[in-house]
């Protein structure tokens, strides 16, 4: 089975104990969010948000590299950090 990042997952144990490189973890601290939008615009699989809130949340706490630096240099009050390398 493809994922919507073009990795392919599995349900053996294998898939469980490899790391998969490429991945970080999403670290978001909304408290000086300004409401933009800009991360749910850009990166709908790793950020939403709901109607009637005020701030973000985060849809999965794991996202490529590419979109965590992404999401870091876009949001204009640098909510968003990488965490640790991890597996999504
Ligand atoms: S990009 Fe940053 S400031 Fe804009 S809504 Fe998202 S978290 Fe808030």
């Amino acid at each position: 089975m493809t994922n919507q990042y073009g990795t392919t997952q599995g349900s053996g144990a294998a898939d469980i104990a490899a790391p998969a490189s490429g991945f970080k973890e999403v670290l978001l601290s909304p408290g000086d969010c300004s409401g933009c939008g800009a991360c749910t615009e850009l990166a709908p699989d790793i950020v939403g948000w709901r109607e009637g809130d005020e701030r973000p949340f985060l849809v999965s706490d794991v996202a490529p590299d590419g979109v965590l630096t992404e999401l870091m240099a876009f949001c204009p009050e640098g909510c968003f950090e990488g965490g640790d390398e991890s597996c999504p």
